[in-house]
C-alpha cells in the first residue's frame, strides 16, 4: 500500500513572514491526521523558519524546489544538497517544467541532480509531463519514456522506490485547466508499467505517482480516487492554507 504523498510547490511566492502565518493557520486545519504525507516546499529563504516550526509537531516534512549536482563550489546563486540536509530538508522537486522551459533544464541535467540527491539522502521528486503540442501530436507515451530513461539514468531499483515520479502535464500547470481523471490515470499507468519494464515490478509498485497541474480542494479527491495517483503536487492552490488542508483532506479520503 503506497502512502499517498501531497507536497505545496510555493514557487516564487511567500515571505519568512507570509509562511509563518500560513503554516500558523495550516497546521491548524491539518490536524493530527498523519494518513497522509504531507511536504511543504517554501522558496529557499524560508525554509529555515519552516524547518523550525515543522520541527515541533512534525506534522509535514520539508522540501526544495532544485539544488545544484555539485557540493560546495564556485556555483553563484545555486544552493547544494548538504545546505538542504543542514535545514532537515527531505525531498527536492527536479525538473519542474518551469526550470525545464524558463531555465534550459534538460534531462542529463535533471539526472545529474536526482543523482546528487540520491548521494545525500535527499528524497526526489522528479517532474515530468508532455506540453500540449506533444499530446495533440500523440506523443504523451513518447516524451515520457525519454524522460523517465534519461532523467533517472543510472538508478538503481532500491534507489527508485525512493523516489517520487510527479506527472504534471505542462498544459495544465497554472492554467486553471486540469487533466480529466482518465487522462491522469492513464499517463500514470503508463509510467508504472515503464518503470517495471525499465526495473521491475516489485520496484514499481512502491514507487508513488503524484499528479500535478490546477489541482484545487474541488478536484482533488476524484484524481486522487484513481488506483495508479498517488498524491498531488500543488502549485497555486498550495498558496491558500485552507485550501490546501482540503486537498490533503481529499487525499486522504481518496
Ligand atoms: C506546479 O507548479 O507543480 C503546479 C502543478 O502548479 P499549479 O497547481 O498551479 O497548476
Amino acid at each position: 500500500m503506497r502512502k499517498k504523498i501531497v507536497a505545496a510547490n510555493w514557487k516564487m511566492n511567500m515571505t519568512v513572514g507570509e509562511s509563518m502565518a500560513f503554516m500558523d493557520t495550516f497546521l491548524h486545519e491539518l490536524g493530527a491526521d498523519n494518513s497522509v504525507e504531507v511536504v511543504i516546499v517554501p522558496p529557499f529563504t524560508a525554509l529555515a523558519k519552516v524547518s523550525e516550526i515543522l520541527s515541533v509537531g512534525q506534522q509535514a516534512k520539508l522540501g526544495a524546489q532544485n539544488m545544484h549536482w555539485e557540493k560546495p563550489g564556485a556555483f553563484t546563486g545555486e544552493i547544494s544538497a548538504p545546505m538542504l540536509r543542514e535545514l532537515y530538508v527531505r525531498y527536492v522537486v527536479l525538473g519542474h517544467s518551469e526550470r525545464r522551459t524558463l531555465f534550459g533544464e534538460s534531462d542529463e541535467i535533471v539526472n545529474k541532480k536526482t543523482r546528487a540527491a540520491i548521494d545525500a539522502a535527499l528524497r526526489p521528486i522528479v517532474c515530468i509531463g508532455e506540453t500540449l503540442s506533444e499530446r495533440d501530436a500523440d506523443k504523451v507515451e513518447e516524451v515520457l519514456d525519454r524522460q523517465i530513461k534519461g532523467s533517472l539514468a543510472g538508478v538503481s531499483a532500491r534507489e527508485l522506490v525512493d523516489v517520487v515520479i510527479a506527472y504534471e502535464p505542462v498544459w495544465a500547470i497554472g492554467t486553471g485547466r486540469t487533466a480529466t481523471p482518465q487522462q491522469a490515470q492513464d499517463a500514470h499507468a503508463f509510467i508504472r508499467a515503464k518503470l517495471a519494464e525499465l526495473w521491475d515490478s516489485a520496484s514499481a509498485e512502491k514507487v508513488r505517482i503524484q499528479y500535478g497541474g490546477s489541482v484545487k480542494a474541488q478536484n482533488a479527491a476524484e484524481l486522487m480516487g484513481q488506483a495508479d495517483i498517488d498524491g498531488a503536487l500543488v502549485g497555486g492552490a498550495s498558496l491558500d492554507p485552507r485550501g490546501f488542508a482540503e486537498i490533503v483532506k481529499a487525499a486522504a479520503r481518496g
